[in-house]
């Protein structure tokens, strides 16, 4: 279908098969957005109106009113208003309160955290966003901006996220797209759009290990990605999310108060200079990334600093960084000579002692000619383009971290997709119906490890209905599962003899921390015996319910075919079974299964042979 798009600057229709879509980083510190140059082939990261910036800070100010500004304009707001002004949203994505604990005083805003949605929201002037809608804002800026670059209506994008990023946050951060008028054609992992703007991957020849660092402003992390015939997979990720250039300018800061022999709780008393201190000493950071030293003064304090002098102040820093390096490449299961390509990424590894790190740690040389500010909007940009139709198609591949599965009889989980399976994927399995005439089934969907579904996470909920009347076991309905390659399922039930089907599209609910994770996986260890046994006991109660309510069929149907003993006799041993089914034992359940089975099956094999005889009886020979 040819898709139309609107000139915005002069009002016309532009009927073009291939529709632009775009490649956005939305960052912590910084956002971009690029596209592909459709002559050029290249991509480009769109700037401001001035064609000065291309980065766009992650901030968004809210006016006393209440009209809202994004960028560059809301960052200056950060020290006079910081209630009304926005930053790092990023990191609050599909997080709870909980989640975000002992660094909550670390945000100049109120989060607050109600009871009846564990994700948190911002409160500004009495009015509460959710991260989600914080987001949005700064990605209808870089919508609006390069819709005005290239005068043209933008709906479509590619959203980069950290590789370590959850389902939650891969949803949230799809969820802003779509509230800031994007459709998220996918997701993809930072350190894979970062391998794609050097052009690994694009071949699919190419088979390669590589790190990619990423220091940004209040972030660092590491990830280790194979990649062979277009598919990038996550060997492992490492990081500190709290590390990143702003404790450099944290750093130099100290320094500069310690040496002025002032005090610094009252300097800092005064918002407004501890601002102008603060941007001196990013100022000062980033001049050191190309020369020895920095001279300045503000109010009487001495802001000089050697390139030597601020290599000390951030030696511990950078020493944590490799450390993580280190533990990625064990998690990955390499040596430092098995990597390929050392992929250097953010702002921050301009700095001249971290690339040396790096590049001392590895043994090797860096990967650093893209702009490390702008390569992984380069990257997302590429990616959209594949996307478009212009490249051929690529894979970003992933595990999912828990199992996914079906509650069945007796709050059992069935597991569909098992957990650390690559994703995208899909399975299917087929079930059938308990009662005759059964009309509908519910499908209930879980994520965790754990045997019994209420020990495990529900992520949705759905009826199939309408299956035609048919006896109880004859139905079949085959549950399929589709996770993308976002870590969205999709998932679909079908009755197979009458093409009756319905789906949903689960969203994976929002909040589920790492933290979580790890209990939900530790649990499944701990309970592992006794989840076995629960198991064992309810699948012998299934059996019994489904065989009492088969020979009471039979019974109610045949009675004239049996005789008043064997009558009795079954009636007991079916109620036998039935005062059993109440009770937790299932050897005394399943012997009063077994007794009830042989007594009643040569039954079943007389009305056989008297059926077949009716029938004869009615054939003339
Ligand atoms: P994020 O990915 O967190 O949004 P960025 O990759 O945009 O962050 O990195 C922002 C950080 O990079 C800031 O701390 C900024 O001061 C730092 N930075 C930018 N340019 C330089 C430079 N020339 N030298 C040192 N640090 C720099
Ligand atoms: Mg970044």
């Amino acid at each position: 279908m040819a898709k139309i798009s609107i000139n915005l600057s002069d009002g016309s229709l532009e009927n073009d098969s291939k529709e632009l879509v775009i490649g956005i980083d939305l960052g912590t510190t910084n956002s971009l957005v690029a596209y592909v140059d459709r002559d050029g082939g290249q991509p480009i990261a769109v700037k401001d109106e001035e064609g000065t910036n291309k980065l766009v800070p992650s901030v968004i100010h809210f006016a006393a009113d209440r009209a809202i500004v994004v960028g560059r304009e809301a960052k200056q707001y950060l020290a006079s208003d910081p209630a009304r002004t926005i930053y790092s949203v990023k990191r609050l994505m599909g997080k709870s309160l909980k989640d975000v604990g002992e660094h909550a005083d670390f945000f100049g805003y109120r989060i607050i955290d109600e009871d009846t949605d564990a994700l948190v929201k911002i409160e500004v002037d009495q009015k509460y966003y959710t991260p989600i809608e914080l987001s949005s804002l700064i990605l209808k800026q870089l919508k609006k901006r390069v819709e005005k670059a290239l005068g043209q209506a933008v709906s479509k994008a590619v959203i980069t996220v950290p590789a370590y990023f959850n389902d939650a946050q891969r949803q949230a951060t799809r969820d802003a797209g779509k509230i800031a008028g994007l459709e998220v054609l996918r997701i993809v992992n930072e350190p894979t759009a970062a391998s794609l703007a050097y052009g690994i991957g694009l071949d699919p020849s190419d088979k390669k290990k590589i790190a990619v660092y990423d220091l940004g402003g209040g972030t660092f992390d590491v990830s280790i990605l194979k990649i062979q015939q277009g598919i990038f997979e996550v060997l492992a990720t490492n990081g500190d999310t709290y590390l990143g250039g702003d404790d450099f300018d944290r750093a130099i800061i100290d320094y500069w108060i310690e040496r002025s022999g002032r005090d610094k709780a009252s300097l800092l008393a005064d918002k407004e200079l501890g601002q102008r201190i603060r941007i001196m000493a990013e100022e000062a950071k980033q001049k050191l990334s190309t020369e020895q030293l920095v001279e300045g003064e503000i109010e009487g304090i001495d802001c000089q600093l050697t390139r030597t002098n601020f290599e000390a102040l951030i030696k511990e820093p950078i020493d944590r960084t490799i450390a993580a390096c280190q533990a990625a490449l064990k998690d990955a299961g390499l040596g430092i000579g098995d990597i390929d390509e050392i992929i250097m990424v953010g702002g921050s590894t301009r700095v001249p002692a971290v690339k040396k790190a790096v590049s001392d740690f590895f043994q090797s040389e860096l990967q650093d000619s893209v702009d490390p500010d702008q390569i992984v909007a380069l990257g997302a940009a590429i990616q959209a383009d594949i996307l478009s139709g212009n490249q051929k198609d690529l894979l970003l591949l992933d595990v999912t971290p828990l199992s996914l599965g079906i509650e069945t009889m007796g709050g059992l989980m069935d597991v569909i997709i098992p957990r650390n399976t690559k994703i995208p994927t899909k399975a299917a399995r087929q079930y059938t119906t308990q009662v005759d005439g059964q009309a509908s089934v519910r499908i209930t969907v879980f994520q965790g490890e754990r045997d019994q579904v209420k020990h495990n996470r529900q992520l949705g909920k759905f009826s199939l209905n309408g299956i035609p009347g048919m006896p109880a076991g004859l139905a079949k309905v085959e549950v399929s599962f589709l996770l993308d390659a976002d870590g969205i399922l999709q998932v679909k039930a079908k009755e197979l003899r009458s093409g009756v089907e319905q789906s949903i599209q689960v969203k994976p609910q929002y909040g589920i921390s790492d933290k979580d994770l790890a209990t939900m996986l530790k649990d499944s260890i701990m309970h592992a015996e006794e989840d076995m046994s629960a198991r064992a006991l309810q699948e012998a109660v299934n059996e019994g319910e489904q065989i009492v309510l088969t020979t009471k069929k039979f019974i109610n149907s045949n009675a004239e075919l049996l005789s008043k003993e064997e009558l009795e006799k079954t009636r007991e041993l079916i109620s036998q079974v039935e005062g059993k089914l109440q009770g937790s034992d299932k050897d005394a359940l399943q012997a009063a299964i077994e007794k009830l089975n042989d007594f009643s099956r040569p039954f079943a094999e007389r009305i056989m042979d008297i059926a077949i005889s009716k029938a004869m009886k009615g054939k003339k020979i």
